[in-house]
């Protein structure tokens, strides 16, 4: 895995439908790619490790290397 916090594109369903990762991201990692809708990742070097996102995501889009 390339970096500690990845979103799987072909299981996020959007932050349109979903988006729980971005309200529960306590240090603002996630963001809105503007062309397709989904979550990705803005800003890994904040994250806190705190799991959140994982534990969150109905989807099991997250993807955590730590
Ligand atoms: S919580 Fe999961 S499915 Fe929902 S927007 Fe985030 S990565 Fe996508
Ligand atoms: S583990 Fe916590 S701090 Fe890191 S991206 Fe997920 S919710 Fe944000």
């Amino acid at each position: 895995m390339v970096g500690k916090v990845r979103i799987n594109a072909g299981r996020c369903v959007g932050a349109i439908r979903c988006g729980v990762c971005l309200s529960v991201c306590p240090a603002g990692c996630f963001s809105i790619d503007k062309k397709n809708r989904k979550v990705v990742v803005v800003n890994e070097d904040a994250c806190m490790e705190c799991y959140a996102c994982k534990v969150q995501c109905k989807y099991d889009a997250v993807e955590l290397g730590f």
